[in-house]
């Protein structure tokens, strides 16, 4: 965008206002006050993220391998309680068998991400391969949320292979973290709130689970990490996009 030219005397008032209104924008532009269009802003790149959008002391929770009917629901509950969103990297196999925990995920407005159709190890897959699979979980979540939104894609066991730029391609960010604690195990509560106190950096996303096994610990620890962290100043962000 140019500046506009300097007003002549002969225009109104209001279109003057206009005209520098618009210098105004211009400048805000080059200055990177303004970001470019939004749908550009937002689009996806085969960058693996692993910060949060905001710099400082933000983390972000990510869950994986559900949805799961107990533990699902629970941890909702948890961060409902707290005023916390969070992202979730669904299973294509358990949405198609708990689609009204998908529901209650998208309906308390956390973010969806996509954690492949049977948590196969791609890392030797092909291009077309995992198109195939992607598409099939991401329209699995759709049939549960129509029109949802699949902001994220997070590949089984860290195993990226051609996976990021198959997501990218479908509009999804390759969602990596900074930190995961073991919760699998799983090692008791007070150890996992230990882990994860001890462990956040600022601009953190945290892995954690909540699907695939008992994750009663996993909910118990985030419901009293929370305003734990809180406390210390820790404030909970998205994970970024475009890497
Ligand atoms: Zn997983």
């Amino acid at each position: 965008m140019t500046p506009p030219s300097a007003p002549s005397p002969r225009i109104s008032p209001a279109a003057r206002r206009l005209v520098a209104g618009a210098a105004a924008l211009a400048t805000a532009v080059s200055a990177g006050l303004v970001t470019a269009l939004p749908a550009q802003a937002d689009q996806a790149t085969p960058a693996v993220v692993d910060s949060t959008v905001h710099d400082g002391r933000y983390l972000s929770l990510t869950f994986d391998d559900g949805p799961d009917p107990v533990s699902t629901p629970a941890l909702l509950a948890v961060l409902k309680k707290h005023h916390v969103k969070a992202a979730f990297c669904l299973w294509g196999d358990h949405v198609q068998q708990h689609p009204e925990v998908v529901r209650q995920i998208a309906a308390d407005g956390h973010r969806l991400c996509n954690h492949t159709m049977h948590h196969n190890d791609m890392a030797d897959w092909d291009a077309d391969a995992i198109r195939q699979d992607l598409e099939q979980t991401s329209a699995a979540i759709r049939a549960a949320v129509p029109g949802a939104r699949i902001d994220y894609f997070r590949a089984p066991y860290g195993s990226w292979g051609r996976t990021p730029e198959v997501a990218a391609e479908l509009g999804m960010q390759p969602l990596g973290w900074r930190l995961t604690v073991g919760d699998w195990a799983p090692p008791g509560t007070a150890e996992l709130v230990r882990r994860i106190e001890e462990g956040v950096t600022p601009g953190a996303v945290v892995l954690l689970h909540d699907g695939g096994g008992d994750r009663s610990q996993t909910v118990e620890a985030v419901d009293q990490v929370i305003p734990r962290l809180q406390a210390e100043g820790w404030r909970f962000d998205k994970p970024a996009r475009r890497g």
